[in-house]
């Protein structure tokens, strides 16, 4: 890490420690340049990452939309709001684990469709078919809701 004084871009770590909460690390640095001292602090970043959608425009990731989607595909089919929920967990740990600031709306919507085929087949293909032609979770979510009328 650079040093924020001189700019030297050699720095030595003096002490490290983990805070008390264990989610973030303190490191104390030496610059090998000038010889000051200053400290970072390391943490994780666990941040929802934002949607980038067929036509380019972005949106936050929302896991509410993501529910509704699920509840439009499984309308009336047989499966226990637990397994639903479990499912969405899925996804979303999946989106977090990519750790990107952005992804296609796309890519989650390949994710769900792969949660669907464990969970029900019909809800499966119901979403498979319309949304594999829309591409797009928004759009998909317009047209099943259509679909359920
Ligand atoms: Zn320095």
């Amino acid at each position: 890490m650079k040093c924020p004084f001189c700019g030297f871009d050699d720095t030595q770590v003096i002490d490290s420690r983990v805070n008390e909460e264990g989610d973030s690390i303190r490191r104390r640095r030496r610059c090998q340049g000038c010889n000051k001292r200053f400290t970072t602090y390391e943490t994780v970043e666990l941040r929802m990452p934002q949607l980038v959608k067929s036509n380019g425009s972005r949106e936050e990731f929302d896991r509410d939309k993501l529910r509704i989607g699920f509840a439009r595909a499984l309308h009336k089919r047989p499966v226990s709001a637990e397994l639903v929920d479990e499912a969405i967990e899925h996804v979303v740990q999946k989106v977090l684990a990519l750790g990107e600031r952005e992804i296609p709306s796309r890519q989650v919507g390949e994710m769900v469709m792969n949660e669907l085929r464990k969970l029900d087949k019909v809800a499966y293909i119901r979403f498979a078919s319309v949304y594999r032609s829309f591409q797009d979770v928004d759009d998909f979510r317009d047209a099943i809701k259509d679909l359920d009328k």
